[in-house]
């Protein structure tokens, strides 16, 4: 390994008809690719099939999966009991147009596992959800404005597309109406006493936040500040919306709020809420999602929020859904899947230092996080949140992750672009001992062909 060309040409050799496909990609997709989180330089592996916590891509190759179908798979990739639902459904109809009996099951589901939702409007998507909570909120309040966090991820819309990664300045990124990012207030984390005097001000309909910190405890939240911000907004009639799109069903079965003993006004969910199909939902509190209802406003003194969407509540989603909250009501999916994590980032960090990388693993519940630590500032196991900031974080060498991200391939591994990863319940020993290995393996690779600097 003679330098990082080495690195790539490995895999490569190992990844041919990947290549292939990604070539006849480019000239019909942009880019070559449907998600921009799905490319990898210099080029994405095409996966053929998957099964429980692994997948193989077209030339063969087998990789510990960690991308967990971005957080939906909290089960693994074809559990069989979900599978048969879904093939049940299939028998009777993929969409009806029409109300259907799974749909009533699968809403009731949600709400025996999280009691803040009093009502629940499915939608298609975790985006469509948060656009659903946004206007919801807006209408409730009669205020225009919405307060998210920098680095906190909401999905594509127009309201939240700037931010997380670039644009901490809130100026819009390409396509989005400046007007529009003016109504968006891009609050700090760093203090809970500037949020607090934002909302006095009495504009703000309400503040999004994801309760695990941005982009799924990538950039971490202390769980006082939640509790916090859940008192400034209540303080100030300002709805407090929780972004459960990953942390919903997966922290634990009631969510983080659970976890964290907070009840927000409005939950956005999606994922695991639709069992790896396609499925969101904005649910909480009865006098917010009741302006959805067709007899809100009857009295001729307020109007109804309108909300449509072909394939809300899809009869296929549902049966995955609905199957999906039912195993992790009756398991220990949650729990299995957090202790995995928590093992795997103890033993990523043993790594990092037997091979005296400054790195470190962090994150909780579920999520596993890298910092590569460019700066190689010294940060005590457990202390990672005070160490590290958002600016930090989203600056990390793009190449050197993109690199570590190979070498992993190489290694049967596949993480996110984090770089990290979402467990599910079942990666067991045996997969976390191969990833820690492949981990050492890729690390040591990154080193020797000079991608790091030597010891
Ligand atoms: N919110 C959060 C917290 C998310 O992680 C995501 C997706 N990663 C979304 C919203 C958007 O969900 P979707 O991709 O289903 O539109």
């Amino acid at each position: 390994m003679e330098s990082t060309s080495d690195i790539f040409n490995l895999y490569k050799q190992k990844t041919r008809r990947s290549a292939e496909l990604f070539k006849a990609a480019r000239t019909v997709l942009p880019g070559g690719i449907a998600h921009d989180a799905r490319y990898i330089q210099p080029h994405p592996i095409y996966v053929d099939h998957a099964a429980g916590s692994r997948k193989w891509d077209v030339d063969g190759n087998e990789y510990i999966d960690y991308f967990g179908g971005h957080g939906a798979l909290l089960l693994g990739h074809n559990n069989s009991d979900v599978m048969l639902a879904v093939s049940e459904q299939l028998e009777k109809g993929t969409h009806f147009g029409a109300c259907h009996e799974l749909e009533v099951k699968w809403a009731k589901q949600v709400q025996k596992l999280l009691p803040s939702a009093e009502l629940i409007r499915f939608t298609n998507s975790g985006t469509e959800a948060t656009m659903l909570a946004f206007r919801l909120a807006r209408a409730f309040t009669e205020r225009p404005k919405i307060l998210r966090f920098k680095g906190h991820f909401h999905g594509w819309q127009d309201h939240v597309a700037f931010g997380v990664s670039s644009h901490f300045d809130g100026t819009p990124t390409p396509g989005i109406l400046p007007e529009l990012s003016r109504e968006i207030v891009l609050g700090s984390t760093d203090s809970i006493e500037e949020v607090r005097a934002r909302l006095q001000i009495g504009d703000i309909a309400a503040v999004i936040v994801e309760p695990t910190g941005g982009t799924w405890g990538q950039v971490p939240l202390s769980e006082q500040f939640v509790h916090d911000l859940r008192s400034a907004t209540a303080e100030t009639e300002t709805l407090l919306i929780f972004d459960e799109v990953i942390s919903g069903f997966r922290c634990s079965s009631g969510g983080v709020q659970a976890c964290l003993g907070i009840t927000p006004d409005i939950t956005t969910l999606a994922k695991i809420l639709a069992g790896g199909f396609s499925g969101g939902a904005v649910t909480g509190r009865r006098d917010v999602l009741q302006l959805l209802d067709m007899h809100y406003g009857n009295d001729g003194t307020r109007e109804k929020v309108p909300h449509q969407g072909t394939y809300n509540a899809n009869p296929v989603s549902a049966a995955a859904g609905l199957r999906t909250l039912q195993l992790i009501e009756e398991c220990d999916a949650c729990e299995r899947a957090n202790a995995s994590s928590s093992r795997l980032r103890a033993s990523l960090n043993d790594i990092f230092r037997q091979e005296e990388f400054p790195w470190v693993a962090y994150g909780t519940y579920s999520g596993f996080h890298v910092y590569t630590n460019p700066e190689e500032i010294t940060i005590p196991p457990g202390d990672f949140d005070a160490k590290v900031s958002l600016k930090q974080i989203k600056s990390q060498d793009s190449n050197l992750i993109g690199l570590l991200r190979v070498a992993l391939l190489i290694h049967g591994v596949d993480i996110t672009g984090w770089p990290g990863g979402i467990m599910s319940a079942v990666h067991s020993s045996q997969d976390l001992d191969e990833t820690v290995n492949a981990f050492q393996q890729s690390v040591r690779m990154l080193r020797e062909s000079g991608a790091v600097p030597p010891r």
